[in-house]
């Protein structure tokens, strides 16, 4: 089994003689070969030298570099596209997602999971400012934008090759792994642990980045934004409705209050919220097209039985799982007579 570790840096020269001190050991002593893939985010102080000596040294050590800084999500996602592993943990730089879970993630992975998730309990070393941020912004993406996304959750995941090939279906330009992987529904198993602070150097997360981050993730996830227009135009409508109706009122003079104001009021009111509705409306499709512009899957496959899964069919992910039964039946794919074992154990229910 083939291991790949992903990690996307930018401006960690004083971090990564760090990591390498550890990551490399915690990889060893899993006993399969491993490879680590940086992804070198347009960092501009000495993060490409210092990574191109040590992939001098060790040539399982693999450098990507990109032109400019395109982002964490984007190296990401250029590492997930590169790694060759059976399974592939993504992790940052600076030692605050502790790679000494290696071991507990992959136990996770033998029991059948595809995505195994490090959940934080605690975050040392961080100010309350971004302690209430990020409470705020997972409470906001739960509620509001998709349930499926958990709470505390980041970037720090193993993924079984069937993932990491669900996840390189989607190309969309504006991405949030989080919110693609809650998309895709998989089989998730969770690791708690307390995050540490960062071993070296500042937050690459300024105020602005992570307002652009959270933008991001809000609307590639879901076109709840766009529906808010709509929303507000009906309680315009319904407060025009509630003026209407006090118009019998002050004709008959039951209420002091000018029937021309009233009259304008409503008709004013009527059309503002007709005209919100209107542009909800135009949202809606906008958003429909949005939607169907990203050329996301139709649907992921985890699982079939006696089924000879065609890896074809446009726009879908088929993932090589199927039940238990199914692992003595050779099917079509394994036509050329050879029955294949899977190396792990048969998938649980989520
Ligand atoms: N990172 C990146 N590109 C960016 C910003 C950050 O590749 O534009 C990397 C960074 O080097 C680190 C990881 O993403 O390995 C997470 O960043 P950071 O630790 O600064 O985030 P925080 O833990 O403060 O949320
Ligand atoms: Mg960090």
């Amino acid at each position: 089994m083939l291991i790949s570790v992903v990690v996307p840096v930018y401006n960690e020269q004083e971090v990564l003689p760090h990591l390498f001190e550890k990551l490399p050991a915690v990889l060893e002593r899993t006993g399969y070969s491993y490879e680590i893939i940086v992804v070198n985010d347009g960092s501009h102080d000495g993060t490409a030298d210092w990574m191109r000596q040590q992939a001098r040294l060790d040539d399982r050590i693999k450098l990507i570099q990109f032109s400019r800084n395109f982002g964490q999500q984007a190296a990401m996602t250029a590492g997930l596209d590169y790694a060759r592993g059976d399974v592939v943990v993504v992790m940052d730089a600076d030692l605050q997602d502790p790679p000494e879970l290696l071991d507990a993630m992959l136990e996770k992975y033998y029991e059948g999971y595809d995505v195994v998730s490090c959940q934080r309990i605690s975050r040392a070393g961080e100010t309350w400012f971004k302690k209430f941020t990020a409470t705020a912004f997972y409470e906001l993406m739960r509620r509001a934008i998709d349930r499926r996304i958990p709470a505390e959750v980041g970037d720090f995941r193993l993924y079984s090759r069937d993932a990491v090939d669900a996840l390189r279906a989607f190309r969309e330009q504006h991405r949030f792994m989080r919110g693609l992987v809650a998309w895709l529904g998989l089989r998730e198993a969770f690791i708690p642990f307390h995050r540490p602070q960062r071993v070296a150097g500042e937050t690459k997360y300024p105020v602005s980045k992570l307002i652009k981050l959270a933008w991001t993730a809000i609307s590639s996830s879901s076109a709840v934004p766009l529906k808010l227009c709509t929303y507000l135009g009906w309680i315009v409508m319904a407060c025009g409705l509630l003026s209407a109706t006090l118009i019998p009122l002050a004709a008959m003079n039951w209420i002091s209050v000018s029937l021309t104001g009233l009259g304008w009021a409503t008709f004013q009111l009527a059309l503002t919220g007709f005209q919100l509705i209107a542009i909800g409306l135009l949202g809606d499709y906008v958003g429909r097209i949005y939607e169907e512009s990203k050329q996301r899957p139709l649907y992921i496959v985890a699982e079939t039985c006696n089924v000879s899964v065609k890896r074809d069919m446009p726009r879908s992910v088929w993932m090589s799982g199927r039940a238990d039964f199914a692992t003595s039946i050779p099917s079509e794919q394994e036509s050329d007579g050879v029955i294949r074992i899977p190396t792990r154990a048969p998938r649980r229910a989520a």
